[in-house]
């Protein structure tokens, strides 16, 4: 046998030095949970830490109403395929649903009031802007202006970042401000302005030099590719909700002996020695929970931290091992509110606005609405098991740099106000009496990947978090906003850690 044969380590051993690792994830989202599972997979003692008193951070359910509905997350782009995996994995294939409940509308359009927003396109560029549909939005003069695209040169040195300025360079005001904006600030929370073309519409900038227009470049876009990769595409979701994938989840950690505490709350990290007296951290819990709350607790030792929070908690946790992550004080996540009503009213019967409805930014004090009971099925049977007019509509507040309308609100008067902008947005009557339930939920969202310069600034939180050993960050924070982005980002952590554990 070489030398090198030598020195690796057969299965065995490796399975040993997994069962006595230690590996803590702080932060029981869905990011933490998959790194959780990742690790306790191979072996690892594994410890999740979790400050709420129930798992799933973003993805959470609540009884409205005698329903049990997603107040959060409610479904996840197949793009890259690795959600489904997770799905197939956990035994839940079967569940998998897609939405129906025909096409989002588009409200608060001047002059116009709502219409459907056009098929096709690539975040709301159009691939022909004389399309009937896509007319009727924009009018005659703004299909004129975005017609002009075909006829201007193209840059011929660098490209345009902001997805804003390309837009209303090429395509005309009426486009970005009734097509685009509506889908940026639906998809990401933020202005067309903020949002790098690169990040969002990846490919769109080097068809657009190849072809020579805007349009062209969607064209080029919608044809090129499996209609799964294109941004904003297709999405699914399960039976009973997204709820399902983390109870899933929590049971197969359970399964695997993961310890898992709810209610305690990470205080901080420091390095120390670790659980085998090999250099690695120190974890200071605050137990909130009763049944956990133990005065004299002492820090848990680890020899590997993934840190699995939102961002402000995130840097908190993580500066004193990477000074330059010192939390930013100007850094204002976007706060959002979801009011989740269930209205029993023939009037929404035959689903006037589709699946939901985008606003143009400043028309509504809502920024969107999801008639849920008409794009998911099963949330639809349950309603209507409940009674024959039962109807569940999610309306959303708040987007980057603009509070919630509902921010200073109590959650009787963010449930009306939320039934007056559903009656606006929906195009029917709504009076307070059609109101079975209403349940309000607010979010601190991450500020998402696609604004321009962040893909930078986390790569380089990234890098500086690598160079510690034992030290991994995950989350929608750093991989970007969404299931697609983060269960991949926090499988791939994972493994990192593990295998710097186990053969570094
Ligand atoms: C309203 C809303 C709707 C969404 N809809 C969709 C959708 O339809 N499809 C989609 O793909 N994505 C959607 N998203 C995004 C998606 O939900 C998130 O990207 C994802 O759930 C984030 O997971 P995470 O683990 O990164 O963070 P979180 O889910 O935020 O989890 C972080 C966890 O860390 C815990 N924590 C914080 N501080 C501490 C501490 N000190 N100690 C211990 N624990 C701590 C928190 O309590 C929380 O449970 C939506 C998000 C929101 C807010």
């Amino acid at each position: 046998m070489t030398e090198a044969q030598d020195s690796v380590p057969d299965a065995a051993a490796l399975r040993a030095r997994a069962a006595e690792t230690h590996v803590v994830v702080v932060g029981g989202g869905v990011s933490g949970m998959v790194a959780a599972l990742e690790c306790a997979k191979v072996g690892m003692r594994v410890t999740l830490l979790e400050a709420a008193e129930r798992l799933g951070g973003a993805i959470r359910t609540a009884d409205v109403g005698g329903l049990t509905l997603d107040v959060g997350a409610e479904s996840y782009a197949t793009r890259g395929g690795s959600v489904r995996a997770l799905i197939a994995e956990l035994g839940l294939a079967d569940r998998v649903v897609v939405p129906a409940g025909g096409r989002a509308w588009l409200a608060g359009i001047p002059g116009v009031g709502a219409a459907p927003m056009p098929a096709g396109g690539v975040l709301g560029i159009p691939e022909n802007p004389f399309a009937p549909e896509v007319r009727r939005v924009i009018g005659w003069s703004g299909s004129w202006r975005a017609y002009l695209d075909r006829l201007r040169p193209v840059l011929t040195i660098g490209h345009e970042h902001s997805l804003g300025a390309l837009v209303r360079s090429r395509m005309g005001r009426a486009v970005l401000e009734r097509l685009v904006a509506p889908v940026v600030q639906g998809v990401y929370s933020a202005e067309p302005d903020t949002i790098d073309v690169d990040a969002a519409a990846p490919g769109l900038n080097a068809a657009l030099t190849r072809v020579g227009s805007l349009s062209g470049a969607v064209a080029v876009l919608r044809g090129e590719r499996d209609p799964a990769l294109a941004p904003g595409s297709a999405v699914e979701g399960l039976v009973g909700g997204m709820r399902s994938l983390v109870d899933a989840l929590h049971a197969r950690l359970v399964g695997l002996g993961v310890d898992i505490r709810t209610g305690a709350r990470v205080d901080g990290l420091s390095a120390a020695y670790g659980a085998n007296d090999r250099p690695g951290w120190s974890v200071t819990v605050l137990e909130d929970a009763p049944e956990n709350r133990d005065a004299a607790a002492p820090a848990i030792a680890a020899d590997a931290v993934i840190v699995a929070t939102e961002e402000t908690v995130a840097r908190a946790l993580l500066a004193p091992a990477v000074p330059s992550l010192a939390p930013q004080p100007d850094h204002e996540p976007p706060v959002v509110d979801v009011v989740t009503l269930v209205l029993d009213t023939p009037a929404l019967d035959a689903a006037p606005r589709g699946s939901g409805v985008l606003t143009v930014p400043g028309s509504h004090r809502a920024k969107a609405l999801t008639h849920a009971s008409a794009k998911w099925a099963w949330v639809g049977e349950a309603a209507r098991a409940a009674s024959a007019h039962r109807h569940v509509v999610r309306v959303s507040f708040g987007s980057q740099g603009e509070p919630p309308a509902t921010e200073d609100l109590d959650e009787a008067a963010a449930i009306d106000l939320a039934r007056e902008q559903a009656a606006q947005l929906l195009g029917v009557d709504l009076s307070a009496r059609d109101v079975v339930a209403g349940h309000i939920e607010r979010y601190a969202q991450s500020q998402p990947a696609s604004v321009i310069g962040r893909a930078a600034r986390v790569a380089a939180v990234r890098t500086q978090v690598h160079a510690v050993p034992g030290l991994a960050v995950v989350g929608a924070w750093i991989a970007g906003t969404g299931l697609a982005q983060v269960v991949p980002d926090a499988r791939d952590e994972a493994e990192r850690t593990r295998a710097q554990l186990l053969w570094g």
